[in-house]
């Protein structure tokens, strides 16, 4: 993908490849901004533009697409484009020292191989381990001349001051729905799922991609607003109940990988060095989870936005929203996401997943500590 075939990015992709025309790249870059919006691309695009070969006569500035160096670069094989990433599947596991010393710290000393820049993508960023953090100071203090650093990140406030201050700051903003739609459809996806997917997509790109390639998710998001839905008619005590549910939904895109991985011949993921050892059924949940509790986030947004005659990302429950306007207080939704939100992080961060998923019932079906119905 060329840097301006971004979808929603002209800010972000006309400042990096004024960048590239004017001999001015910077070291080090920080690209930031919400979540599936097309970072980890761009950062990829960005790699691609600075190493090609070719280049097109017509187009300054960007990559070729075609060349040995492009092509490279898109199979991550490129011998001068190094992603340093946390090494398993698990969300919660970080980039270790060792490897940030091994393949950002001591490499780049080692010139270019057949590129004109060593570039170095760190992504996510913000999951160095902490005193790794450190040593890549030192890097982005006295680059080598050819080095180019790219820092991707959803959570820079989490990044030190000091890594900050010495990046290029690269905004990149959330899509509009018009803009997703359109790109959905030339991917071929049906004109009522790409209207539904950019909608729901809230402007992130990526995620109306993966989802539209994923058709259970659809169906699993339909089955947590139907259980959102009825929060609100269950008791209390129900709560262990309703933890299950979700994890039920949780399992059943689970089962939906398994059976592409099989058919693809994906190969098993690595372990996990022991101190985040989980059995391979708990990280496989692990992963699913997130993207179920991000499901059920609309639902009480929707709530909000029905109570004050706003627009709903969720047409299609408009009758039971409109209806159940007013009922409740919008704190009461406020906290709904604040506790979806925490415990979509704190299994993120390896908290007890069932632990978590009960405290989140007991919280959803208790209004945040007021009792909303009686068994
Ligand atoms: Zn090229």
């Amino acid at each position: 993908m060329r840097l301006d075939d971004l979808i929603g990015q002209t800010t972000a992709a006309a400042l990096l490849r004024n960048a590239i025309l004017r001999d001015r790249v910077a070291h080090a870059y920080l690209f930031h901004g919400p979540d599936g919006v097309g970072k980890s691309t761009a950062a990829s695009a960005f790699a691609q533009s600075l190493n090609c070969e070719g280049g097109r006569p017509n187009d300054p500035g960007a990559a070729c697409g075609e060349c040995r160096s492009c092509t490279l670069i898109a199979k991550g094989n490129h011998p001068d484009v190094r992603l340093i990433a946390p090494s398993t599947g698990s969300d919660a596991a970080v980039i270790p020292i060792e490897q940030i010393r091994k393949d950002l710290v001591y490499d780049v000393e080692l010139r270019p191989v057949v590129g004109r820049h060593k570039i170095y993508l760190l992504d996510p960023a913000d999951r160095t381990a902490p005193l790794a953090i450190h040593t890549i100071l030192k890097v982005l203090e006295e680059p080598p001349p050819y080095v180019v650093v790219i820092l991707v990140t959803s959570r820079s406030a989490l990044l030190p001051p000091t890594i900050l201050s010495r990046c290029q700051h690269v905004a990149f903003q959330l899509a509009g729905a018009d803009a997703i739609e359109q790109h959905l459809l030339t991917l071929g996806v049906d004109p009522p799922a790409a209207a539904s997917l950019a909608r729901l997509s809230g402007g992130r790109i990526a995620w109306a991609i993966r989802v539209a390639q994923r058709p259970e998710v659809l169906s699993t998001r339909k089955a947590l607003l139907d259980l959102c839905a009825t929060v609100q008619l269950r008791a209390a005590p129900e709560a262990l109940r309703l933890a299950e549910d979700i994890k039920m939904q949780a399992l059943t895109l689970v089962r939906a990988r398994r059976d592409v991985d099989a058919e693809t011949d994906v190969e098993e993921a690595p372990e996990e060095p022991a101190h985040v050892a989980f059995s391979a059924g708990d990280r496989a949940l692990r992963a699913e989870l997130p993207e179920c509790l991000e499901g059920m986030v609309p639902w009480y947004r929707d709530c909000l936005a029905a109570s004050q005659g706003g627009t709903l990302l969720n047409p299609d429950y408009e009758s039971v929203l409109r209806g159940k306007a007013g009922s409740r207080g919008s704190s009461q939704d406020v906290r709904a996401i604040e506790a979806i939100l925490h415990a979509r992080q704190a299994i993120q961060r390896n908290a007890n997943l069932d632990l978590t998923l009960e405290s989140l019932a007991v919280e959803l079906l208790t209004g945040g500590g007021q009792p909303i119905s009686q068994p």
